[in-house]
């Protein structure tokens, strides 16, 4: 008998991503794409069968907030989002993207690139425009599909004012558009913004939308860590609307949406009716989620935006003077800042240390700096803080506890989220093993599965599943993914609702979940009996114009 199907998926509880309830059907897939949705397929047309009996089919997960990009020029299989289910990531976000690169100040790209790196690591910087990066991707070949945004960041270090706190000059400012142009071109989907991070964190709104403009003549969509989470919050969510709405650009999405600090708690409910007024006014604006309580990024982000003026060497020359320290408390401990305070909006005690590179330092990951200050004996946590930075080169990671569970239930039961992780593909083994990263890196998705549908009942699993599949693909513009329909590429889950969970925690973050089976990625099995196998069948997935 002649097969029809290269995979076949049996007896499983179809959830297909539009929203609708689930339905029993065998799914077939051949050359890639689903070829059959069907209550029978016959199990002899087919080279491999699946029995999916009490397990849901979905589609891929869609990973619309993911910082991969440091990790795929170091390793491309992975593994933390593959096995929570990720099938498409989309990289370039909050204002970072590796490309475009501007010859001459490569200098300042790779100190960038190093400070992200694990020790020891360095990113050859093959490419330079926008394209040459893709197809670098391309050629590389990768577990799971990839998509980019052009960063705010790496625009303004290749054709803008860089590390000044000045805004750019005219021909500064026709540079960056021509590289954005260049990014959008290529396939970009959008410009990202992350506004609390130098050098980003010097442009002005006006300088933003000038910029934005031009990704609105590709249709192309905004996406942005916005300038404040906490004091600032309703402010910043108003801004990204204002950008979208003066730019013209096709959407606007509010990153790792959040409201940080125990003083705002409860402040989610006047971001989203800002953002639900938005979309009455006819403007597409959404945001993306992680659910946890904590947030994570670089230590330096403790900082005030004038202590990165110049860059890194400038910022570390600057903690080594005892006046410029006392500027820096000052800074630090006034209430009324204006500035992303991430200090003041957790405390000492909720600031944990994540990831350091020395050994002097090794044995603090995971520790709060008032743990450390006191274990250590320091005066304050000011004065373990700056050494630290010292030691280290400011190459250290950090996660904060600053969210609230009610907001962060409100805003997942939004209609306009969507699920991001923040994360990036990291791995237990490897040059990837790395630290102890923020668990969202390996849990997303299987925790939002797990703990807020199955145990707290706070979404239905087809309202989760839309969030995390057919909802991303129609914000990206994706036709034929994120949805389990016939002639749609086969990127699949396999998955048992009765017992996914995430495994990662804060102390020990790189544990795979576990209640996810297969993944399927452009028909091609990459997870199989919960292990993943060598298959590279990822695809650079640009937009198209
Ligand atoms: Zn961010």
């Amino acid at each position: 008998m002649v097969t029809s199907y290269d995979i076949l998926i049996k007896n499983g509880r179809i959830i297909d991503g539009t929203g609708i309830s689930e339905y029993t059907a065998d799914v077939g897939i051949t050359n890639g794409r689903i070829s059959k949705i069907a209550p029978q397929i016959n199990e002899e047309e087919a080279i491999e069968t699946i029995d999916a009996n009490n397990l849901v089919i979905c589609p891929g997960f869609i990973d619309v907030h993911s910082h991969s990009d440091m990790a795929l020029p170091l390793g491309n299989r992975l593994e933390s989002t593959l096995h929570q289910g990720i099938t498409t990531t989309l990289i370039g976000n909050c204002g970072f993207s590796l490309a475009p690169v501007n010859e001459d100040r490569l200098d300042i790209i790779k100190r960038e690139f190093d400070m992200h790196a694990p020790p020891g690591a360095s990113i050859d910087v093959t490419w330079r425009s926008f394209a040459e990066y893709l197809d670098s991707i391309e050629q590389a070949r990768i577990s799971s599909n990839i998509a980019s945004l052009v960063g705010l960041g790496a625009i303004r270090i290749a054709g803008g004012p860089a590390y000044d706190d000045r805004p750019p000059t005219k021909p500064e400012r026709e540079m960056m558009k021509k590289y954005i142009a260049e990014a959008m071109e290529s396939g970009a989907f959008g410009m990202s913004t992350g506004l609390i991070y130098p050098p980003q964190v010097y442009a002005s709104t006006d300088e933003i939308v000038e910029l934005a403009e031009v990704v609105a003549k590709y249709n192309g969509l905004y996406f942005s860590h916005i300038r404040g989470e906490g004091e600032t919050v309703l402010k910043a969510v108003t801004e990204v609307i204002e950008i979208v709405e003066r730019s013209g650009c096709a959407g606007g999405q509010i990153a790792h949406h959040k409201v940080a600090g125990q003083q705002l708690w409860g402040k989610s409910k006047e971001t989203l009716h800002l953002i639900d007024e938005a979309n009455k006014r006819g403007l597409s604006i959404t945001c993306d989620q992680y659910p946890y309580d904590r947030g994570s990024t670089s230590l330096i982000s403790l900082l005030p935006p004038w202590v990165h003026i110049g860059g890194i060497d400038k910022l570390l020359n600057r903690l080594k003077s005892s006046e410029i320290r006392e500027k820096i408390i000052t800074d630090m401990e006034n209430e009324k800042s204006e500035w992303e305070n991430i200090k003041l909006e957790a405390g000492w005690e909720n600031i944990f240390i994540a990831s350091t590179k020395t050994e002097k330092w090794k044995e603090v990951q995971g520790l709060s700096l008032s743990e450390i200050s006191q274990s250590k004996g320091y005066p304050n946590e000011y004065a373990a803080l700056f050494e630290l930075l010292l030691d280290e080169n400011a190459e250290v990671s950090m996660t904060m506890k600053s969210m609230g569970d009610e907001d962060i239930e409100r805003i997942m039961k939004s209609e306009y989220m969507m699920v991001g992780t923040d994360g990036a593909g990291v791995s237990p083994v490897g040059i990837l093993s790395h630290g102890k990263p923020h668990p969202r890196h390996y849990g997303t998705y299987p925790r939002i599965l797990g703990k807020y549908v199955r145990e707290r009942k706070i979404l239905t699993l087809e309202n989760a599943i839309h969030k995390m599949t057919g909802f991303p693909a129609q914000r990206l513009g994706l036709d034929d993914r994120g949805v389990l329909r016939e002639n749609a590429w086969a990127d699949i889950v396999i998955f048992n609702p009765e017992t996914i969970i995430d495994n990662a925690t804060y102390l020990n973050p790189h544990q795979f979940p576990t209640g996810i089976p297969f993944v399927i990625v452009n028909g091609v099995m990459v997870i199989r009996d919960s292990v993943q196998g060598e298959e590279l069948p990822g695809q650079v997935i640009r937009k198209s114009k």
